[in-house]
């Protein structure tokens, strides 16, 4: 297909591939959400951008199409909708008038996203619309349908130079399929137009590492090799694969979580300070650190990488089955359920720092957290039986409690010099009183103003596949299975040794 260019759009204010393009307010949009009966778009989107109505942030006249193939008419979205909003919002959150004006600004279409001739409907709620009004096409369906859906909006005509396209994860399976998905997109959408979601960087606490390090003196020039001793990185979930097994059994936790969330946030954590928070100035920083990974191939991939598999266990005193009991997973599958990974980052800064990451599900608890551990006082000048030193830690906690702590040793009260641990402890939702906003809600507000920063650009992803593949193809080539190891638990004793066997423990506080 001939590949469409598209005029400078008007309303944002980043330099994107060298055009300096101005910022907007929310500006009156249009949000057509493929995929708007599915559990995504009730359980996540929809929600968040009720808050965001809620708390007067959304034009009068912004609407939201929602698509699907169901049979429905306009009431019966709304009911589903409803009835979503209900579950997921906080019921203290959800207003009965506010409810009356957010549903206002909903259609229902129904279409078959893979045939074109079904869209005719949808070109309709397009009549008259003006060509400068923002209009986002956010793709909540299985990314085999992203290709079509981006060519039949094209054919038949709503792709103008103020549309956008949200991606979900999976972006592919591996480098080739992400490849091949991001060709098709790119044949209709410039790169500029497309917003690959990773929801963890619309994390409160993700952005505030930015702040913490960028907006603070006293950090930047501790984080650094020489100062740190090593970092750790946990996304922890106690849910099991909660009905998507037969999604998850393909991809595992290497795909589903190590290749976007956790390189991610490793990017953030790592990357050079930015000349500014624009697009390209953020993620070209990111890109390089993705570029300084050290491969982990072959036997390195024997040394520095765990993976495991559930078994069946107890979550806060509840009995849960193991993964191969789960619905939609195949018998005796290798589908590794948990991973951990030794990494190091080949760079001037980085330089002989080692980097763990680990990610799994049915876990002891829902944590995510960023971990610095420093390098010890050269020399003590306490004696012997003053309790002796622990080294400083900067806790980033992502969940369940968004904050910042900073693990200190102080003298404990009283006569003698005894030393003991304290806590330097921010808690947003104390700190910032009220109610922390969802990462939806921020990412789905920057889309329809415009600004693509803490979405993932193409040469990222592709980069991060291509660290992530060698893995996987190690982990294929070799005959044995995950670790086992029961549910409730952090997951296999292998995973204790990565670490152990340099030294350290991982930063567990349940
Ligand atoms: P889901 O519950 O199965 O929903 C799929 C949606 O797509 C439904 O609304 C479905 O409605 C619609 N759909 C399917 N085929 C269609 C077609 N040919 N034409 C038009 N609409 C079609 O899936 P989901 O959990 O919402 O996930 C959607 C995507 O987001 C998946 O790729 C998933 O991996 C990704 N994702 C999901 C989550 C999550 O929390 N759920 C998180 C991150 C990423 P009809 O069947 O009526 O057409």
């Amino acid at each position: 297909m001939e590949r469409k260019l598209h005029p400078t759009p008007a309303g944002y204010n980043h330099t994107i591939a060298g055009r300096t393009v101005l910022a907007s307010p929310v500006c009156d949009f249009d949000m057509v959400v493929f995929g708007g009966t599915g559990d995504l778009a009730l359980r996540k989107l929809l929600p968040a951008l009720y808050y965001r109505h809620a708390e007067g942030q959304l034009p009068d006249a912004g609407r939201i199409i929602g698509v699907a193939r169901q049979q429905i008419d306009r009431a019966g979205y709304l009911q589903m909708v409803e009835q979503a909003c209900r579950t997921h919002i906080a019921p203290e959150d959800f207003d009965d008038h506010q409810w009356q004006g957010f549903a206002r600004r909903f259609q229902y279409v129904h279409l078959d996203a893979g045939e074109a001739e079904s869209y005719r409907p949808l070109v309709d709620c397009f009549e008259g619309v003006p060509e400068h009004r923002t209009r986002v096409f956010y793709l909540a369906t299985s990314p085999l349908l992203f290709g079509v859906i981006c060519h039949n909006l094209h054919g038949v005509g709503l792709v103008n130079a103020m549309a956008r396209v949200v991606l979900e994860k999976p972006l592919g399976h591996d480098l080739a399929s992400s490849c091949e998905i991001n060709d098709r997109v790119g044949e209709v959408f410039e790169e500029y137009q497309v917003y690959r979601i990773d929801h963890y960087l619309g994390k409160e606490t993700v952005q505030n590492l930015l702040v913490l390090r960028f907006g603070n003196a006293m950090f930047e020039p501790l984080w650094r090799s020489g100062l740190i001793d090593h970092v750790q990185i946990t996304v922890a979930e106690q849910v099991g694969v909660e009905g998507r097994g037969d999604y998850y059994d393909r991809a595992g936790a290497l795909r589903d979580m190590v290749q976007n969330h956790l390189l991610q946030l490793l990017c953030l954590v790592a990357m050079e300070p930015p000349t500014s928070l624009t697009p390209d100035a953020v993620r070209d920083e990111k890109l390089k650190v993705l570029r300084a990974l050290r491969p982990l191939a072959g036997e390195s991939v024997v040394t520095h990488t765990v993976r495991g598999q559930y078994r069946a266990g107890a979550i806060n005193g509840q009995p849960v089955p193991g993964y191969l009991e789960e619905p939609g997973i195949a018998p005796a599958r290798g589908t590794e359920t948990f991973v951990a990974l030794k990494l190091f980052i080949d760079n001037w800064r980085w330089g002989g720092v080692p980097f763990y990451l680990r990610t799994g599900k049915r876990l002891q608890s829902r944590t995510s957290e960023i971990v610095l551990n420093f390098k010890p006082v050269p020399h003590s000048i306490f004696q012997e039986g003053s309790g002796g030193l622990a080294d400083n830690r900067l806790v980033l906690r992502l969940q369940p409690e968004e904050g910042v702590k900073l693990d200190m040793m102080a003298k404990a009260p009283g006569p003698g010099m005894q030393l003991k641990p304290v806590h330097l402890n921010l808690d947003f939702a104390q700190t910032f009183q009220g109610r922390l906003p969802g990462a939806y809600e921020r990412l789905l507000i920057d889309v329809i103003v415009g600004r693509p920063t803490l979405f993932m650009r193409r040469d990222e992803l592709e980069a991060a596949w291509a660290w992530v593949e060698p893995i996987m193809a190690a982990w294929t080539a070799r005959s044995d299975s995950p670790k086992s190891y029961n549910a409730g638990t952090w997951g296999p004793t292998s995973s204790i040794a990565l670490v152990e066997r340099d030294g350290f423990t991982w930063h567990e506080e349940g």
